[in-house]
């Protein structure tokens, strides 16, 4: 099996990259990714054919998906605050890239498309949780990226027979995630904050919730997916109903570091929604062998790598 992921030096890619390569005898990787937010050390290890370039870069992509049997999309300015502060770069890696993705698998003659939206795509709903058939609302021009991405791939499926299959991603967290930019998410942030003694920030009053997903769970899912060429008629929430606030995030920190970490409390994000859960139906439907990470032992990773990541910074300050 050959699988081709954009942006798959980044966060989640690296992740996908390593664990179809532990887990899929005989796969062979591809990676094309531009290295703007993803990082060449991720892969260090992997055994992947690593092209740099952009999937804005037509002709470059299209030499990307030869003798490829599926690809995985990642590739994307992945941000609401970046999309708000410079909606154009957004849209054009967001929703442009996916469409130059699509066309390149359908000029390739590559069958099996999966796509990353993002539960942003909600924005202003407030049912929860939310099951795949509500109304969608986009608060920022990156959610609004993202119902492109979704909407051109089912596009793709009802006008060429393309199999495609969008998922909308949740708050994906575990270990190569980045706290050390402007845009990180929020668990490496507090944790990040909390191994150097700094006070976590956080934005509003800490009763916003998120639906966590480990990155092993994701990558398990696009793992069966690529194996089976799954499709859908419509978009998948990636996650499986949990609410956590960021308050109840902190106290599970808290108890794994086993110390306190201080609280700064500052302004709300534009473009950040309060509540976000999905209703982990269609998942487990299609996926029934997928078993999700719950988020204790899914922190307890995440930690285990940023104590690692933190150990060698102090040997490299020491040298
Ligand atoms: P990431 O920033 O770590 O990875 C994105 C990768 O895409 C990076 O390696 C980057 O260099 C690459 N890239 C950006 N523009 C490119 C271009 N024009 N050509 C080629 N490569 C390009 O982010 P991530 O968290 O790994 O996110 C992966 C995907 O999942 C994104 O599409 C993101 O929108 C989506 N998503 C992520 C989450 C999450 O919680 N991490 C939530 C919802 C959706």
């Amino acid at each position: 099996m050959r699988v081709l992921i954009t942006g798959g030096a980044g966060f989640i890619g690296s992740n996908l990259s390593r664990y179809l390569l532990e887990n899929v005898e005989g796969v062979q990787v591809r990676i094309i990714d531009d290295l703007s937010t993803g990082r060449l050390s991720s892969l260090d290890g992997l055994d992947v054919d690593f092209i740099e370039g952009s999937i804005l870069d037509y002709p470059t992509l299209l030499a990307a998906d030869e003798g490829v049997d599926s690809i995985v999309h990642l590739g994307a300015i992945p941000s609401v605050p970046r999309s708000v502060a410079a909606p154009r770069p957004s849209h054009e890696a967001n929703a442009t890239g996916t469409l130059n993705v699509l066309e390149a698998a359908r000029e390739a003659g590559v069958d099996h498309v999966v796509v990353a939206s993002s539960s942003s795509v909600y924005g202003s709903n407030p049912a929860l949780p939310k099951n795949e058939l509500v109304w969608t609302r986009p608060m920022s021009p990156y959610a609004v990226s993202k119902l492109a991405t979704e909407g051109y791939a089912l596009a793709y499926q009802s006008s060429y027979g393309l199999k495609t299959l969008p998922f909308r991603f949740f708050n994906v967290y575990g270990p190569l995630q980045p706290a050390d930019h402007a845009y990180a998410a929020v668990i490496p942030k507090f944790l990040d904050a909390a191994l150097e003694g700094q006070p976590a920030q956080i934005q509003g009053d800490g009763l916003q919730s998120r639906d966590f997903t480990h990155v092993d769970t994701v990558c398990a899912v696009i793992t069966e997916a690529v194996k089976n060429k799954t499709s859908s008629e419509y978009p998948v929430n990636l996650a499986y109903g949990t609410n956590t606030t960021l308050l109840e995030l902190l106290e599970e920190m808290e108890s794994q570091l086993g110390f306190p970490i201080d609280r700064e409390h500052v302004e709300p994000r534009t473009g950040d929604v309060r509540a976000s859960q999905a209703d982990g139906i269609r998942i487990k439907e299609l996926f029934p062998n997928v078993k999700p990470a719950p988020l204790a032992d899914g922190l307890a990773t995440t930690i285990e790598w940023f104590r690692s990541i933190k150990g060698s910074e102090g040997d490299n300050e020491s040298r």
